[in-house]
């Protein structure tokens, strides 16, 4: 293939035909036993002669694949420092509950009756998370974490409304928050009101005294937030929202800094989500299945989705079942969630136990500040306190005019996956870093002798960064025309392509 590909600007290096070139008539991939049934033509509309299919044996679809397979990057093949997800290694016990025939085979519609161990391990799981949480009652339903904000937002305004409160339609969201609260809020059908941070990188409590009044639903608060940074005056912004009859929503995306450590209940928050697939180590790539359960304090606990894990009968009968909660929001997902990832989490809880938890929590957060200590001399850090889970510096080198997106890029060259970059957005070329608790020193340092060696490159050969990567299959797209004239359909196929990319 060419150097650059005209039409999605990005820059193929290696050769890789697709399955369409490498399509030769009458090639096969399986051969189908005799028809023991009358043969009965297909209808109209899918035997169209113009949908040309690539013809192949196995083993050219087998090596195609494969080799699509080698090019991704996973925390299975690298350190994957991506800042906010929590990109930390999955266990493969995970993987070996989540297989087992008794829980991987069971049928989503099954009778309670016929499922009770299955139900068990959701019950535990709610009860662990409410404990971590510090909050009554946990809905597994959520499939993510900003599903999680969804239902929890949905809640807000139910609890609202029912107490003859239904115009409070407000959301105060601080400016370092994740783009999923704002766009939470108003899939929630309420209004997002931005708070500034102070420069400790707290949320300003002038600020959020005046924007709270009788038209606030509630806050959505990250702790630790994305600067990393530990929220010094929870307490004070937990108690001027309620003043005003708001409620507190914690987002859980960073629970890895305090699960076993801390508890949001105690803090003051009335609701909040996990992201299972970031604190409690099940899969996240490739956009999915996530696991976002929401937590609720007891008297939010009616308005949960359902249907939740319950006991029915007398105390100690042992008989599980599924309920809807008493004026629940209804159902967020089909059947029981992502159950594969409730075994997941339910393993690794199972496995750590509380005193694993802590540990987690603590040796990610030890982890995230070696990083800081080694980086301060070599990049500005605008909020610079102890951070917790993951640190925020700015991506600039002094005598280079290099861009954090230009060390990010270089950093593939060293088989490192970048950091977040670009966010939070109220740091100015952020470079949001965290490595979690699962990397070695070893690998740490690795880290930081592969920044160390872009530093010096910037200022010696600065064009090498900017034209970075260099050694991947694909070097540096044009992320905007990529996102604005997407090709979403090969020429191959769809006969020069409907999508209007050129
Ligand atoms: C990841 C993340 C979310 C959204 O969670 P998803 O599971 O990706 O939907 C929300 N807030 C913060 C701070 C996050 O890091």
């Amino acid at each position: 293939m060419s150097a650059v590909d005209e039409r999605d600007g990005r820059a193929h290096r290696a050769d890789s035909p697709t399955l369409y070139e490498r399509s030769r008539p009458g090639r096969r991939a399986c051969a189908l036993p005799a028809s023991d049934v009358p043969a009965t033509p297909l209808p109209a509309e899918l035997a169209r002669e113009t949908l040309r299919l690539p013809e192949l044996a196995q083993l050219d679809v087998v090596r195609h694949y494969t080799a699509l397979a080698h090019r991704n990057f996973g925390v299975d093949s690298g350190f994957y420092p991506l800042g906010s997800c929590t990109m930390k290694y999955n266990p493969r016990l995970g993987e070996e509950v989540a297989r087992l025939a008794g829980f991987a085979e069971a049928h989503p519609l099954a009778d309670a009756e016929h499922v009770q161990p299955l139900l068990g391990v959701m019950l535990d799981l709610q009860r662990w998370l409410a404990e971590l949480a510090g909050l009554s009652a946990v809905s597994l339903q959520p499939a993510a974490g900003a599903h999680g904000e969804l239902t929890a937002l949905l809640m807000m305004r139910a609890y609202h409304a029912d107490r003859g409160e239904g115009a409070r339609n407000r959301v105060l969201i601080p400016d370092s928050a994740h783009g999923t609260n704002p766009a939470s809020t108003t899939m929630a059908g309420m209004i997002a009101v931005e708070i500034p941070s102070d420069p400790r990188g707290n949320v300003d409590l002038g600020a959020l005294r005046a924007a709270c009044d009788e038209r606030v639903a509630g806050l959505m608060i990250t702790n630790p937030n994305t600067l990393g940074l530990f929220e010094e005056q929870i307490e004070a912004v937990v108690e001027t929202v309620h003043r005003h009859g708001g409620l507190v929503y914690g987002d859980g995306a960073n629970m890895n800094a305090l699960a076993g450590v801390v508890r949001p209940g105690d803090l003051g928050i009335d609701l909040m989500h996990f992201n299972l697939h970031k604190t409690f180590a099940t899969p996240h790539g490739g956009g999915g299945p996530g696991s976002g359960p929401v937590a609720a304090r007891s008297d939010l606990a009616d308005y949960l989705p359902g249907p939740v894990v319950a006991r029915s009968g007398e105390v100690g009968a042992g008989v599980l079942a599924l309920v809807e909660p008493r004026r629940s929001i209804g159902r967020m997902c089909a059947f029981h969630g992502n159950f594969g990832m409730l075994l997941r989490a339910w393993a690794y809880l199972r496995v750590l136990g509380g005193d694993g938890l802590r540990r987690m929590a603590e040796h990610a957060v030890l982890n995230a500040n070696y990083l800081l200590a080694r980086l301060r001399g070599r990049f500005p850090v605008p909020y610079d306190r102890s951070c917790m889970h993951e640190l925020v510096c700015e991506g600039r080198i002094e005598g280079s005019d290099v861009r954090a997106l230009d060390i990010c890029k270089r950093l593939l060259d060293h088989g490192i996956h970048p950091p977040t970059n670009y966010f939070p957005l109220i740091v100015h070329e952020a470079l949001m870093i965290e490595p979690t608790e699962t990397e070695s020193r070893e690998t740490l340092d690795a880290f930081l002798a592969a920044l160390g060696a872009i530093c010096d490159e910037a200022v010696r050969s600065p064009e090498r960064l900017r034209e970075a990567p260099h050694t991947t299959p694909v070097g540096r797209l044009d992320e905007v025309r990529a996102a604005r004239h997407p090709v979403l359909v090969d020429a191959a196929v769809g006969g020069g392509g409907g999508t209007g990319a050129r």
